[in-house]
């Protein structure tokens, strides 16, 4: 008899004590009246069937988790040798490759030095025009003015 159900007695026997409690109904059944299979303990067939199939039900969930669980590892696993197939294909083709990134970066830097001609060129241009309007506007000044 054990220490959890003491006290309590079987459901059909009141005169004897329980031995476990049912696995689906929770009512206390002694050594004589206990139907188990499979480390399952209960009251009934009836009981025992229920129990039997939620844990199969249990079973399957469980079943199921582990092998998403399994696939999401496996995706994992794919895009890590992705990862490291590019990173082997990157190492292979380093050299190209930062030659590549030499060429398009002297490139950038002949464009942008080509751009800052132009702007400056256009700044020029604009503070030769402002200039011109300016002396314009001051030589019409003076001759209104008589200066
Ligand atoms: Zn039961
Ligand atoms: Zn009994």
């Amino acid at each position: 008899m054990s220490q959890k159900i003491s006290g309590s007695v079987c459901l059909n026997h009141p005169n004897v004590p329980a031995l476990a409690h049912c696995a689906t109904c929770r009512k206390p059944v002694c050594a004589d009246c206990v139907k188990s299979a499979e480390g399952i303990q209960c009251c009934s067939d009836v009981c025992l069937q229920n129990a039997l199939a939620s844990r199969v039900v249990v079973d399957d969930i469980m079943r199921r988790k582990q092998k998403s669980q399994f696939k999401a590892l496996l995706r994992r696993l794919a895009i890590l040798i992705v990862l490291l197939a590019l990173a082997a294909l990157a190492w292979h083709y380093k050299e190209p490759l930062q030659k590549l990134f030499k060429q398009g970066k002297s490139k950038t830097e002949e464009l942008s030095k080509d751009l800052g001609g132009q702007v400056k060129g256009a700044k020029d241009s604009y503070q030769k025009e402002l200039d011109a309007k300016d002396a314009g506007r001051k030589a019409k000044q003076q001759q209104k003015y008589g200066l």
